[in-house]
Formats: structure tokens, C-alpha cells, sequence
């Protein structure tokens, strides 16, 4: 399970339908759904 900070709950929630993304600057990035609210979350994970 990734866990990232959800914008609408204000919270850290788990996240589903993580995929795995490279942003246009480089970084890396999990895309989710929050399992509460639905929200799309990202969680930056670091340089790819
Ligand atoms: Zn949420």
C-alpha cells in the first residue's frame, strides 16, 4: 500500500490504482485514488 497526503481529506491516506509516473521534471511520482474520497493523490517518490 502507497500512502499519500490526500488535498480534500487533509490527511495521509492509502492510495489505489497506484501507478507509477516520471514527471516533466524528472521526478518520480505514485498516481492514485484516495480510498476514502475518491480524490486523484500523487506522492513524489524521488528523482527516476
Ligand atoms: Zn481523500
Amino acid at each position: 500500500m502507497v500512502e499519500g497526503r490526500c488535498m480534500k481529506c487533509k490527511q495521509n491516506r492509502e492510495m489505489k490504482d497506484v501507478e507509477e509516473v516520471v514527471m516533466k521534471n524528472g521526478m518520480k511520482a505514485a498516481k492514485g485514488i484516495c480510498t476514502v474520497c475518491g480524490t486523484k493523490m500523487y506522492k513524489i517518490l524521488g528523482k527516476a
